[in-house]
């Protein structure tokens, strides 16, 4: 939980929202209440319980975008809603103004903020007790959409740059390790919610240190963008490359069946063992496949892949080897199977 919360910027702006939001707003619910403004009372109740349903939705799914931008909307419109239930609610639109620039990309939190603003005092129901007040809650509250426009798209532009860095592979341009990591969660909790079932395929380059004692490390570089672009032009959109490390690259596949997997791993060894050269020399891939196993952890998930892999070195190589839970062709369960063709 702690490790989701640091690596993932979207869902702890998320959770602290929720926190803050619980914190500083349970305190004015007992207030409305005890001063019989039940209407007031009521707009906050739902507002903290959508949010949490945000914070729930998020963590569950990982899907902070779309949560994001529901929550943004959610707050604008609770604080215009709190403002019509009691005067003083307009001033909790400024706080959303300022979060809605953490939980949407810029242009999106100004555009929902305009459209906050304008309805607020459309549908202000006489809130407002002049028009020089209207005036001065439109200025006020464009001049802190505009200040926090300037500050969140520097640190947008900041944030996204070094999410790059952090998370892709310099010199194939594939997502690294860091990205796996979270890719491969994602893919556990989904498996867990859905029937849908992932695969990791382990693809490790046979001798490669040879390439780069025979022809030099830059050639070897060349080998594994050509690798990757080989991949690349063979996977679904919804599949996913990471470098692993090293010569080594890690597949994930949404699985529609064990036959398709097979195929899919047959189709890129054969693809590499034709057309991935060397100086005219061909270069070899060996294949260790994991189909996710039903309450199984990322980390045996991936040892099971590995341990395939490892096992395709010592079969021989340029060889494919499924990990013990992959039903066979005939949808039996089969032990260690190769597919050296
Ligand atoms: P095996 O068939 O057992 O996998 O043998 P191998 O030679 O491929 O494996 P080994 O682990 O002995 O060597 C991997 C080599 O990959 C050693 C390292 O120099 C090379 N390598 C790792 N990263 C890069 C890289 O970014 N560029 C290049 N050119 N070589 C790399
Ligand atoms: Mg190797
Ligand atoms: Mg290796």
């Amino acid at each position: 939980m702690l490790s989701r919360l640091k690596t993932d910027f979207q869902l702890s702006i998320i959770t602290l929202l929720g926190v803050c939001a619980f914190t500083g707003v349970t305190p004015f619910v007992i207030l409305r209440v005890l001063q019989g403004n039940v209407a007031a009372a009521i707009v906050d109740i739902v507002v903290l319980v959508s949010i949490a349903f945000g914070m729930v939705y998020a963590w569950i799914t990982g899907d902070t975008r779309r949560t994001g931008f529901g929550l943004t909307v959610l707050i604008c419109f609770g604080a215009i809603a709190a403002g019509i239930a009691g005067k003083a609610g307009f001033f909790w639109l400024y706080p959303c103004i300022v979060v809605s620039f953490f939980l949407v990309p810029p242009r999106e939190a100004v555009l929902i903020n305009l459209v906050a603003i304008v309805s607020a005092m459309i549908i202000q129901d006489d809130s407002f007790q002049s028009l020089t007040h209207m005036a001065s809650f439109f200025a006020t509250t464009v001049m802190t959409s505009v200040c926090a426009y300037v500050f969140a798209f520097r640190n947008y532009n900041h944030r996204t740059e070094l999410e790059l860095l952090a998370t892709v592979d310099p010199l194939t341009g594939v997502n690294n390790r860091r990205s796996m990591d979270k890719a491969l969660r994602m893919a556990l909790s989904d498996a867990l919610r859905t029937d849908r079932s992932y695969a990791v395929v382990m693809i490790d380059l046979d001798h490669f240190k040879k390439v780069n004692d025979e022809h030099g490390h830059s050639v070897g570089d060349e080998v594994l963008l050509s690798l990757v672009s080989l991949i690349q032009e063979r996977i679904r959109k919804t599949d996913r490359l990471f470098r692993y490390g090293g010569e080594e690259f890690v597949l994930l596949l949404s699985v529609v069946d064990v036959n398709s997997l097979r195929m899919i791993s047959a189709n890129l060894q054969t693809i590499i063992r034709q057309q991935l050269r060397c100086r005219e020399q061909a270069v070899t891939a060996s294949f260790g496949v994991a189909l996710l196993r039903e309450n199984e952890s990322v980390e045996t998930w991936l040892k099971r892949a590995d341990s395939a892999l490892y096992r395709a070195k010592e079969l021989g190589r340029d060889r494919i080897v499924f990990a013990d839970n992959t039903p066979a062709e005939d949808g039996q369960p089969c032990q260690l199977s190769s597919a050296a063709n």
